[in-house]
């Protein structure tokens, strides 16, 4: 069935992301973005789409999180050996940085698919004795440091990402950012072709670029001060021409990438309106994200759906046929699922969550648009609406990034309404979320609330891993909920379907009307219940999966 080999190594398409988030035993990711660079990566192998994954070996990982009584999140590095999982390559080469050559190295980790087509991911590492103390650490830490180390990191990534694929003899034909950390790669591409003048370079360059913007907020683009850019890649390439493609004031890196790339993309259709009025003048289309179904299907869904839609794996459009699948045997698969989740968490704290009640899942990075606090606005509320049947439970995880006060705000927040709620409704909060814990979740719980400030949620992944899970979504109308809800069908909105004005009362509202119903549903109408598992699992697993993501990519952008 290998009828491209890992030596082939002509015409791939190099796919930069500054994390991927393969495995929670590789730690060099922190959320979302990584998430969905290796379920595209996954995906790829799967159907032999023949690509390579560049990023940085993150050596210390993002960070380890754990929480105290209070609530008060704890950082530490994280201790993982490469060695376990790649192999350390020999290859070396340098990358300017001050006016020094920096050294940096490669292991390459193989993601094999579902036919034994490989893809090789590399990870880029400056620790090497040959650079001083301050270059070696530049692969540690994720998202770590202040704005002249994420250069230095950006520096190693696009510029050293393309040295080393060519060091390892690969020839792309095409070069896909993942999000603006790696658009330096453009100007060392730039760089190439000496022979022949700078607008046939540019266009030639061009031709070589796909740019997938992630974030429809402004600060959420990675921006850089001249001073800054001058002092490390000072006589790397004329400043004019960065300020030319990049911002006159700044360097603003999705600027750059969008101005290297022919195709641009948002990741869900909402989020390419955002980001046409966010940068008028561009061309930006959408290709709504999607999720590696082997990787997120859990045990007990895998085993109903080999039994019932045999070929899930190899071709996840066939989710369609769900609906027709037993009800009973979809109920008692979750329930299993449901039954281990609880129990680890009662195992990891004394939470004393109970198998027959409705339980929510929150888990995702905390940070104030991801609005994790709207369940609580009016905890009496909640706590009438929990009287009914079972109960209400709501499990939580996620760690805010050491920088974002708020965040971690939030986490103490949760914290102390869990203090105050444990009579009525029973809270837990797991610590240290990663892909494990995600699993685990989207495949446990019974209800999935998302409720992001709008347009704040590009697309939003986690719901996605629910739905094939059979976990039913309740989520405010942003990224790809607008695409995936069919209200009462495939799940529950919060809110309407307009942008602008984001009102929160309104919100609040909605959200505490609507569980109630859901409640209702949950306790007095399985039939219904179980039929909308089915009908999310058949509208919404066989679309919004990283195999049809990848084939809009292959057809849209990676072909000429
Ligand atoms: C899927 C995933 C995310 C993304 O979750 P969103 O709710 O889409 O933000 C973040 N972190 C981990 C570990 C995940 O698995």
């Amino acid at each position: 069935m290998i009828d491209k080999p890992l030596e082939d190594k002509k015409n791939r398409v190099a796919y930069f992301s500054m994390e991927i988030g393969l495995d929670e035993k590789i730690p060099t990711y922190c959320g979302g973005l990584g998430v969905l660079a290796a379920d595209t990566l996954k995906s790829c192998a799967d159907l032999e789409v023949p690509s390579a994954g560049v990023t940085l070996l993150s050596e210390k990982g993002f960070f380890k999180q754990t929480i105290d009584l209070e609530g008060n999140q704890i950082e530490e590095d994280v201790e993982w050996n490469p060695r376990e999982h790649m192999t350390k390559l020999e290859n070396n080469v340098t990358v300017p940085i001050e006016g020094k050559k920096v050294y940096v190295t490669a292991w390459q980790h193989n993601i094999a698919g579902i036919t034994g087509y490989q893809i090789p991911v590399i990870f880029l590492d400056t620790n090497l004795p040959k650079n001083d103390e301050e270059n070696r650490k530049i692969t540690w830490h994720l998202y770590g440091g202040d704005n002249e180390y994420r250069l230095r990191q950006e520096i190693v990534l696009g510029i050293g990402g393309v040295r080393m694929l060519k060091e390892l003899g690969y020839r792309m034909r095409k070069y896909h950012m993942n999000e603006g950390h790696s658009s330096l790669l453009a100007l060392e591409l730039l760089k190439r072709r000496k022979d022949v003048e700078e607008s046939v370079r540019i266009k030639k360059v061009r031709e070589k670029c796909i740019f997938t913007t992630h974030t429809p907020i402004p600060s959420g683009h990675d921006r850089f001060q001249y001073s800054l850019v001058e002092k490390l890649l000072g006589g790397y390439i004329d400043l004019n021409l960065i300020k030319r493609y990049g911002g006159k004031e700044h360097l603003n890196m999705t600027l750059l990438g969008f101005n290297f790339s022919e195709y641009i993309n948002g990741v869900a259709k909402k989020h390419g309106e955002v980001s046409r009025s966010m940068f008028p003048g561009y061309t930006i289309n959408a290709i709504t994200n999607g999720i590696h179904p082997p990787t997120w299907v859990g045990e007990e869904f895998s085993r109903l759906y080999d039994r019932h839609i045999t070929d899930w794996r190899r071709d996840p459009f066939l989710f369609r046929y769900a609906v027709g699948v037993p009800d009973d045997e979809v109920w008692n698969a979750h329930m299993k699922e449901k039954k281990k989740l609880i129990d680890y968490v009662n195992s990891k704290e004394d939470s004393g969550l109970k198998y027959e009640t409705l339980t929510i899942g929150f888990a995702r990075r905390m940070t104030e648009y991801k609005r994790p606090m709207l369940v609580f606005s009016d905890t009496r509320r909640l706590r009438k609406i929990a009287r009914k049947g079972n109960g209400l439970q709501i499990v939580f995880s996620g760690k805010a990034h050491p920088k974002d006060f708020r965040g971690k705000e939030l986490i103490k927040e949760i914290y102390s309404r869990k203090e105050e709620l444990k009579k009525d409704i029973r809270i837990a909060y797991i610590e240290d979320y990663d892909i494990g814990i995600s699993k685990r979740l989207v495949s446990g719980v019974d209800l999935w609330l998302n409720t992001p400030e709008k347009p704040k949620e590009a697309s939003g992944t986690s719901g996605m891993k629910a739905t094939l899970n059979g976990v039913l979504n309740f989520s405010v109308l942003d990224g790809w909920w607008i695409e995936g809800c069919i209200e009462g069908i495939t799940g529950w909105s919060i809110g309407g379907k307009e942008t602008g004005e984001d009102d929160r009362s309104r919100y609040v509202e909605d959200l505490y009307s609507k569980l109630e119903d859901i409640m209702e549903v949950f306790y007095y109408d399985m039939g219904t219940w179980t039929k909308m598992m089915k009908n999310s699992i058949s509208l919404n697993g066989s679309f919004f999966n990283s195999h049809r993501m990848i084939q809009q990519y292959v057809v849209n952008a990676y072909l000429d």
